[in-house]
Formats: C-alpha cells, sequence, structure tokens
C-alpha cells in the first residue's frame, strides 16, 4: 500500500509509519474526502476559566469528525494519521479557518471569545504557516489576540530552529501561543525560555492525580512555579473536580480547563452555557 495524493500524484512511502495497514489508508481515503468538501469536520469549544475571577477567559477548539459510516472518530484516531501524511497541513488550515469564523460571528454577536488552536509536530515545519494566519485573519477580520495556538514541547524539539522560526512570525503578529501537555514531552528549559510563548498548559494526567499522588501535585506545584518565574500564563487541563479547583487555586493557577466546568461543545452551546453558568467573558487575562 501507498498513499497517494490526489493533487500531486506523488506517491508518499514513509517506513516510518503505519499509513499501510488498510484501515489507516481507507480512514485517510476519507478524511482527505472529508476535507474536499464536507462538513463532516466540525469544531467544538471547550472554555478556560480564570480562577481569581471565575470568570471565561477564552475556549479551546477540538476538532470532531463525524464518520457517515463510523460516526464519530476521534481527534486522537485521526490526527496522528493525517500527521503521518501531510494531510495535517490542509487540515490545520480547515480547522483555523472554521475556529477564526466562529471568532467573528461571536464578535459579531457582542461575545469577545478568544479561541485556541492545537497546532502539530508538522505545522510548525510548514514555512507556509505564517502566510495562511496572515491571510485568514484579514478574511474573517478577526484580531490577531483573539487567536491562540497550541504547541507541545516534543514538536519544537523536532526541528528547533525552524519551529523558532516560525513561532517568532505568529508572535509578532500578535497571535498568542500556548506550550500544550507540559510535563509530558521532551523538555528543556533552554528552549523554554527562549520560546516567544505566553501560555503553559499542565497536561491534564497530572492535574487529574494531583489530588491522589504527592509526586503529581509535586509535578504541578513545579511546572505553576516554573511558569510564573518565566512570565507565563499556567493553565492546567484536565480539572474535574471541586478538589482540583481548590488545590490549583490554592497553588496560584491562573486558568482551568476540564469537565469539571464543562465538556468541549458545539458552537452553538457556548453562549447559552456562559448564559447559564452565569460567567461573563473576559479578555484580560492570558
Ligand atoms: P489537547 O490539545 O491536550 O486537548 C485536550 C483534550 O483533553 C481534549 O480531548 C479534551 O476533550 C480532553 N479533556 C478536556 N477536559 C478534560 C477533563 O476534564 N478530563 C479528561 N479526561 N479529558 C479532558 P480531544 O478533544 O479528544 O482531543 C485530543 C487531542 O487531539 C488534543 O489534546 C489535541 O492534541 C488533538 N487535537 C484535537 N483537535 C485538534 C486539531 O484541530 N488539530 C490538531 N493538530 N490536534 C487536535
Ligand atoms: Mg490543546
Ligand atoms: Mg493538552
Ligand atoms: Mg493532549
Amino acid at each position: 500500500y501507498s498513499a497517494k495524493d490526489a493533487k500531486t500524484g506523488v506517491v508518499m512511502y514513509d517506513p516510518g509509519t503505519l499509513v499501510h495497514q488498510p484501515s489507516r489508508l481507507v480512514l485517510l481515503g476519507d478524511l482527505r474526502r472529508a476535507l474536499d468538501r464536507t462538513d463532516e469536520l466540525v469544531l467544538h469549544y471547550q472554555p478556560k476559566v480564570a480562577l481569581n475571577m471565575d470568570q471565561v477567559c477564552g475556549a479551546e477548539a477540538l476538532v470532531r469528525w463525524h464518520h457517515p459510516v463510523r460516526g464519530m472518530v476521534s481527534p486522537a484516531e485521526f490526527i496522528p494519521i493525517a500527521e503521518s501524511t501531510g494531510l495535517i497541513n490542509r487540515l490545520t488550515v480547515h480547522v483555523l479557518a472554521l475556529a477564526l469564523r466562529q471568532v467573528r460571528r461571536w464578535l459579531d454577536d457582542g461575545h469577545e471569545i478568544p479561541v485556541a488552536v492545537n497546532l502539530s509536530p508538522r505545522c510548525l515545519l510548514d514555512t507556509s504557516l505564517l502566510d495562511t494566519v496572515r491571510n485568514l485573519l484579514t478574511r474573517y477580520g478577526v484580531p490577531a489576540r483573539m487567536l491562540r495556538l497550541e504547541v507541545t514541547e516534543t514538536a519544537v524539539m523536532g526541528n528547533p530552529a525552524l519551529a523558532l522560526a516560525t513561532l517568532t512570525g505568529l508572535h509578532e503578529l500578535g497571535v498568542r501561543l500556548a506550550i500544550d501537555d507540559y510535563g509530558t514531552g521532551y523538555s528543556s528549559m533552554a528552549y523554554l525560555k527562549r520560546l516567544p510563548v505566553d501560555e503553559l498548559k499542565v497536561d491534564r494526567s497530572f492535574v487529574l492525580n494531583m489530588t491522589a499522588s504527592d509526586n503529581d501535585a509535586i509535578l504541578v506545584r513545579s511546572a505553576i512555579d516554573l511558569g510564573h518565574n518565566l512570565g507565563l500564563t499556567v493553565v492546567a487541563e484536565g480539572v474535574e473536580t471541586d478538589q482540583h479547583v481548590e488545590a490549583l487555586r490554592h497553588l496560584g493557577c491562573d486558568i482551568a480547563q476540564g469537565y469539571h466546568f464543562a465538556r468541549p461543545m458545539p458552537a452553538e452551546d457556548v453562549v447559552e452555557w456562559l448564559r447559564t453558568s452565569g460567567r461573563q467573558t473576559r479578555v484580560a487575562v492570558g
């Protein structure tokens, strides 16, 4: 099996990946088709809550694939497939466009909700990303500060020089940057200090266990302290319980995100959720 790009006719062969398994290949073909036309790919939004004010300071956009036959396919399943073939770049443009269109709609309705989009490792190596982001911001009339981009340290370390150049360009545009899943990947303090990032997102695996495991609690605390020492806003992911919120407040964590506040939800539900939760949007933090 080989994956053939419909447009270029180029056969991509990468022995380091599993794209050659039929099911992955079928899924890959379906994904390419989904990107070409349909509304099979949608974004759900998960609010981020500023802990000191109990106000919403943004939302993370998470892609969802409603496959016509397979039903809901998790991003954990199809993002790696897209990533292993380069289709991720098209998918990212699609996601960015959907997210910025939504930010514009909310602005038009009087809601300032900055949105964060996830970037895969390959996106940081895409030299056209900067132009793409600039053009999409212009097309949808969205101020750059309303867009946040999340990257992992592992993605940066794949090609630090190129990643740094891409991130610096985005940052100069006014886009805010976050380190995602902090604590899980290859971590280099030297690079963390050099990267033009604004936000550190502590991985949910540590947050989820912080009230049960001393080691995880220590990791969360040191991540918060490190982030603050570097002048970053610190976000905890995977906040599920009252105890998590209490512990994180105690440690001085700035922002929390997780099922305790809300699951990722369709765009149509966000404003209603804001209303019923009694929360306001606030853009000063993060
Ligand atoms: P992530 O960026 O770390 O996103 C957070 C994930 O944690 C989401 O899973 C979210 O639904 C889940 N989550 C949020 N709160 C809680 C909680 O309280 N408890 C638990 N157990 N989980 C929680 P999801 O939506 O399945 O996405 C998984 C991953 O797929 C994301 O991790 C991200 O790395 C990737 N992904 C999602 N959308 C995109 C996208 O548009 N582009 C790219 N490149 N990757 C994406
Ligand atoms: Mg993320
Ligand atoms: Mg994360
Ligand atoms: Mg993650």
